[in-house]
């Protein structure tokens, strides 16, 4: 039944995904391009039996979007109980070095603020919630001096398309932290991101408050999410990652970087782009907003949260991107700004040249090993199976993604400047996954009544 599913989201993205032809970016970096010498990990880490694909290696992987592709991965949240050992042994190898701190999982209703149980203190040196202000050195709040680092939030998703087309007629990239199971749902639109050469990063499976999940958890949000990520481009490792809502702490974030070398970016300026379609905010608040802040300082660099989950938090950066160029930010897709260049742990973007894929993961640090982009025949390619019930396909998941969209979340504290000492973390769009998950599931199991 999953496989008749899966027919049904490629029939649907078919209907509401154009293709955006690539033409090229002639983006130039003053900033290191070289590859690096090793992965995150040491050789000998187990982490690096997580990600075996290699160019060379002689399997045949499945076209994204086909029914192969999606099979191996959970349609909601990942069963604790059903993860690869290689990423349990990887965990439980950090635990016993001491590397992932023993903080307790906080706890909280729907759209509330995740609260820790009595006796600890979300904002000490020892937890260091970023939901609670707290920023740790080592994750990403701001962008270099004078720079907007453009990212968006829970794609794929309908509008995606007509996102990349205008970044590409702008000739501007953008990172996209992406959604699991939206990738599943998406695969045409996750496929025009990639071969727009934007950038693709981690934004968990389901979407769900990582500080209130077990260590186990955290691992099934963040490798489902890698691995499918990985073989659907053409072997690249992402390197970035962001919590949803900017839920994380000091546990989270180690598991994030010690199991999967994934480092943590949030934002220092919040739009609030997700609240137009569901009334918490107007276009003309999020404008005002975006003047404001486009008009302000260059230092710090800024890293606005914004989403391409609806057509209105599109329409919200295409007005304001003028106001980007005319007050003299210069830009780069938030990844390659923070990632010296290089927007993925073994690539330098979607579309270069220069993956570093079996020599570099299964215990060869020397990096000689490098493959084609994704245009060639090496790469990823999309399914276009298509299904003779592709109208009423099409009402399913546009159904889903009125969900996604229409869900409201509660905000935190705001400011109207970005800072290099405290958060302006508001909470990141909704629920919504949670919702999206439970209503795939919902509806395989109504398709397999059906059916
Ligand atoms: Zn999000």
């Amino acid at each position: 039944m999953f496989m008749r599913f899966i027919t049904l989201s490629a029939a649907i993205v078919l209907v509401h995904g154009a293709l955006i032809p690539h033409d090229g970016h002639d983006h130039t970096h003053n900033v290191n391009q070289g590859l690096p010498s090793a992965w995150f990990q040491t050789d000998d880490h187990p982490v690096h039996a997580l990600f075996k694909r290699a160019f060379d290696d002689g399997v045949d992987y499945p076209a994204v979007g086909s029914p192969a592709w999606s099979a191996p991965f959970p349609t909601s949240t990942p069963d604790p109980n059903a993860l690869p050992a290689e990423w349990v042994n990887a965990l439980d190898a950090a635990v016993a070095a001491g590397k992932i701190p023993n903080i307790p999982q906080s706890s909280g209703k729907p759209q509330t603020n995740p609260v820790y149980p009595s006796g600890t203190n979300p904002t000490s040196p020892e937890v260091c919630s970023a939901t609670y202000k707290c920023r740790n050195s080592g994750d990403i709040w701001n962008g270099p001096d004078g720079y907007f680092g453009t990212s968006f939030d829970d794609g794929p998703q309908p509008f995606t398309p007509k996102l990349l087309q205008f970044l590409d007629q702008n000739n501007e990239k953008a990172t996209h932290f992406m959604i699991g199971v939206n990738i599943l749902a998406f695969p045409q639109q996750f496929m025009a991101t990639l071969n727009s050469d934007n950038d693709i990063a981690v934004h968990t499976w389901t979407h769900p408050y990582m500080t209130t999940l077990s260590n186990r958890d955290i691992v099934g949000q963040l490798g489902w999410s890698m691995e499918l990520i990985h073989r659907s481009t053409g072997g690249r490792i992402p390197k970035f990652w962001r919590p949803p809502f900017g839920d994380s702490d000091n546990r989270v974030r180690a598991i994030a970087q010690e199991v999967f070398g994934l480092q943590t970016i949030i934002w220092n300026l919040d739009t609030s782009d997700w609240g137009i379609t569901t009334g918490a905010t107007t276009p003309e608040q999020v404008h005002t907003n975006m003047q404001q802040w486009l008009s302000g300082p260059k230092s710090p660099g800024l890293i606005i949260l914004e989403h391409e989950t609806s057509e209105a938090s599109v329409d919200a950066f295409i007005a304001a991107y003028p106001l980007i160029k005319s007050n003299g930010w210069k830009t780069e897709s938030l990844a390659e700004l923070v990632g010296n260049g290089r927007s993925y742990r073994n690539a330098g973007s979607s579309a270069s040249n220069d993956v570093i894929s079996a020599g570099i993961l299964i215990g060869n640090a020397s990096p000689s090993n490098t493959s084609s982009a994704p245009s060639s025949s090496s790469s990823p390619s999309i399914s276009t199976t298509t299904s003779s019930n592709a109208s009423s396909a099409s009402s399913t998941t546009q159904t889903t993604s009125t969900v996604v969209v229409s869900t409201a979340a509660t905000s935190l504290a705001t400011s109207s400047t970005p800072t290099s000492n405290s958060s302006t973390v508001n909470r990141d769009c909704g629920f919504l996954t949670w919702i999206l998950s439970t209503f795939i599931s919902a509806t395989v199991m109504s398709v397999a009544l059906i059916w």
